[in-house]
Order: C-alpha cells, then sequence, then structure tokens
C-alpha cells in the first residue's frame, strides 16, 4: 500500500495533511500522483468524494518554483462554490508559507480588486472558465510561465456549456505546460476534449461504488406518491439528522417541497440550478454554518460539492441511475465518516429501484416509520390546497439546540 512518503511527498505537506485527518492517500491520489510529479498529462476518472483534489493538488504544490513569482498552476472549475473549495483546500495547506500565494477568481468579486491581488503574483491561481478567461482577455493573468493547467470535473464544465471558454483558456498556456484532466464520467465531449488536447497522458482511474458505498447505511422505505411527504417528515422527526440532503427529481419540485417544509415548521432550504448564483451561494453558507440543517436539493447543483458533514441523505425522488445514486448518496459518509441514506420508493419506482441494487451489487435494507394521524390528515389538508403552519415547531426549535451542543465536522 501507498503512503504518501513512498509517493515522494514532501515532510512539510505530510504534516499538514496529518493535521487535518489525513494519513494515507485514496487510490485516486496514489494512482496519480506518481505521474502528475514527472510533469505528465493525465486523463483522471473518478466519482466525487474519491479526493481528486489532493491527486493534484499535491504534486502542483511539489512542482511549484518558489523563486520564481508567476502564475505555475491554474485550476479550472466548473462553478465558484467548486472553486473556492478547491482554494480553501490549497490555503489550508499553504497557510503560514511565505513563499507561495494562491488566489481564487470567479465572478461575483470585485474584478480591480483581484486584478491586484493579480499582481502579488500568486504561484496557483484557481476559477471559473469565465472570470479566468476575462483576467486573460484583460491581460491580467500572465500565463507565460505556466506549467501546470487543471481542468476539473471536465464532465460538468462542458454540460454547462463551458467548451469554448475552457478551449480559449488552453489556447492560452504554453505549448509545454502539463494538462490534466479530471472527470466523474467520460461523456463523448469530455473524450473528446481529452483526445484533442491531451498528449501521451497517463489514464488513471478507479470504481467509486467500493470508495463510497461501503461505508454508507443504506435504506429504502416503501411508501406511495400521495405519502411521500408525510413519510419523509416522520423520518425527519424521528432521525432528527443533524444535516441532511433531499433529492429531489427537478428544481420544481425541490422547491415546491422545500416550501411546505418551511411551512410545516422544518429549518429547510433549497439549492437547484433555478435559482441565481448569489442564493446558491448563501444556501451553502447556511448549511455549511447548520442554519439551515436540511438542503433540498437536485442533482447537478449539488455535484461535487464536498460537504463533509453530512449525516443523512435523503432520495426523495428515485436518482435515474446506478451513477446518480452514488453520487448522491456520496454526500454523506466522506471520507469514512458515517453516514444514512434513505431512498423512498413508489410503487412505480420499484422495477428501476432494484436495477440500480442489481447493477452496484447490493442489498438494500427496508425501514418502516410510523406515520401518526395527524401527520396524514395535515398532508391530506395540504393535497386540498389549505396548508397552513402545523404545530411541528417544537421540533424544529429542539432540533437546533442539538445543532449548537454538537460542533459539525468539517
Ligand atoms: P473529489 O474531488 O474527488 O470529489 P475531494 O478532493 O473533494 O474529492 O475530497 C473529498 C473529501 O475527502 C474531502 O473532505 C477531503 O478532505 C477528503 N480527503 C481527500 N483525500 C483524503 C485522504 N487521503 N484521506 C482522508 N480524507 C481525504
Ligand atoms: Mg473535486
Amino acid at each position: 500500500m501507498s503512503t504518501f512518503e513512498t509517493l515522494h511527498i514532501q515532510e512539510l505537506w505530510i504534516k499538514k495533511l496529518q493535521k487535518q485527518g489525513i494519513k494515507t492517500p485514496t487510490p485516486i491520489q496514489a494512482q496519480a500522483i506518481p505521474h502528475l510529479l514527472t510533469g505528465r498529462d493525465l486523463l483522471g476518472k473518478a466519482q466525487t468524494g474519491t479526493g481528486k483534489t489532493l491527486a493534484f493538488l499535491l504534486p502542483i504544490l511539489e512542482r511549484i518554483d518558489l523563486e520564481q513569482k508567476s502564475v505555475q498552476a491554474l485550476i479550472v472549475a466548473p462553478t465558484r462554490e467548486l472553486a473556492r473549495q478547491i482554494a480553501d483546500e490549497t490555503h489550508k495547506l499553504i497557510r503560514n508559507l511565505e513563499d507561495i500565494r494562491a488566489l481564487a477568481v470567479y465572478g461575483g468579486q470585485d474584478v480591480v480588486k483581484q486584478i491586484n491581488k493579480l499582481d502579488r503574483m500568486p504561484q496557483i491561481v484557481i476559477g471559473t472558465p469565465g472570470r479566468i478567461l476575462d483576467h486573460i482577455d484583460r491581460g491580467t493573468l500572465d500565463l507565460r510561465e505556466l506549467k501546470t493547467l487543471v481542468l476539473d470535473e471536465a464532465d460538468q464544465m462542458l454540460h454547462i456549456g463551458f467548451l469554448p471558454e475552457v478551449e480559449d483558456i488552453i489556447a492560452a498556456t504554453p505549448r509545454d505546460r502539463q494538462l490534466v484532466m479530471l472527470s466523474a464520467t467520460m461523456p463523448d465531449k469530455v473524450e473528446k476534449l481529452a483526445k484533442t488536447y491531451l498528449k501521451n497522458a497517463a489514464e488513471v482511474s478507479v470504481e467509486a461504488e467500493k470508495v463510497t458505498v461501503d461505508t454508507i447505511d443504506q435504506h429504502v422505505i416503501m411508501t406511495t406518491d400521495r405519502r411521500k411527504q408525510v413519510t419523509l417528515r416522520a423520518m425527519l422527526d424521528e432521525m432528527r439528522p443533524y444535516a441532511a440532503i433531499i433529492f429531489c427529481r427537478t428544481q420544481r419540485r425541490a422547491s415546491k417541497l422545500n416550501e411546505e417544509l418551511q411551512m410545516q415548521g422544518y429549518p429547510t432550504d433549497e439549492l437547484h440550478g433555478g435559482l441565481t448564483q448569489a442564493k446558491r451561494e448563501k444556501a451553502m453558507a447556511k448549511f455549511y454554518q447548520g442554519k439551515t440543517p436540511f438542503l433540498i436539493a437536485t442533482d447537478v447543483a449539488s455535484r461535487g460539492l464536498d460537504v463533509t458533514g453530512v449525516t443523512h441523505v435523503f432520495n426523495y425522488d428515485l436518482p435515474d441511475d446506478a451513477e446518480s445514486y452514488v453520487h448522491r448518496i456520496g454526500r454523506t459518509g466522506r471520507a469514512g465518516n458515517d453516514g444514512m441514506a434513505i431512498t423512498l420508493v413508489t410503487p412505480r419506482d420499484e422495477r428501476a429501484f432494484r436495477d440500480i441494487e442489481r447493477t452496484l451489487g447490493i442489498d438494500v435494507t427496508p425501514i418502516t416509520v410510523e406515520l401518526s394521524e395527524e401527520m396524514i390528515a395535515s398532508q391530506h389538508d395540504q393535497s386540498k390546497g389549505s396548508s397552513k403552519p402545523a404545530e411541528g415547531r417544537g421540533n424544529t426549535r429542539r432540533s437546533s439546540n442539538r445543532r449548537t451542543n454538537n460542533s459539525r465536522r468539517r
């Protein structure tokens, strides 16, 4: 088994990692780091939560020339949230080191401030495609000395429609720089991008299911469309999740469920692509801070987000396929923490759910929850359209008290 030592990572970084509780490399790190340290191009395929960030970040840190105050590594991520997470992870490692600087650039920040900071010559720049390109066009991001270009979450980036920006960014970098592409999936668009730009690339991949599913306590609960919401509420009341993500199939369904649960006094918020970037950031921030411990989300919005500390994932609506199932439940039980995933299945979903089980070779444990008459009645009221705030507020208060007694594992 590899260790960070055998991968030739310096003691300096190993110590910093240990302080964060990171002791042994994940499979994708063990595979990717040796290639990246030699400067080779790389295509890495691994699901969310497998530790891709450090897989590219550690070799970048190892290869930086401290004497040289110029941008040596550029990391491109599809969303601000992801860019910020990578920047945070980088800052955790380089804190207190005077010779290394990293800077995050993404939309919504003050451009002039960013330009001033770029003037101070960070060696590592992390950002979203649009804003990076903006700085390239203004001449405020000088990439002449760039050694490494990382395209993180390439599938998501192309899915959002950033191909032209990504190609323009690649074109603005030196020909001999190292190119690293990471992706959870390999749709044609990603394959094509890889074929066009990677040269003699190493290819590494890890199977996701093994990484995530094992540490997660998985359950299925049979319900009906009509009873779905009371079933969820009964589980929230009974399990008192500390921090939960509730997945819906569409933005509309997420919005509606959020509204209805809020009306019932539950501390929820919504996160999906139909919201403005500002709203999404606010929802994420409040979730991180524990102010709204239940986040109702769609797949797209939650992809790739590192939300360590999530204790429960609810599949309110069945995910499309096994891959999406693994993505979703991978939001919990990350990096060795315990997590619980509960999938609500209606008679109509049953076959599709069995398919997911078969694909993953798992056998999910059925559970039941008691529905009180009162809850069922409130559901009936709702379907008649006369929903009014229920008397469930005590719950909310109790669960928020509990939150302050615990510190989040972040
Ligand atoms: P990905 O980019 O593949 O989705 P991340 O790089 O965001 O995954 O890592 C997911 C989580 O795992 C983060 O909280 C990170 O700190 C943690 N992590 C990364 N590498 C390790 C490791 N070697 N050991 C333990 N935890 C790790
Ligand atoms: Mg990542």
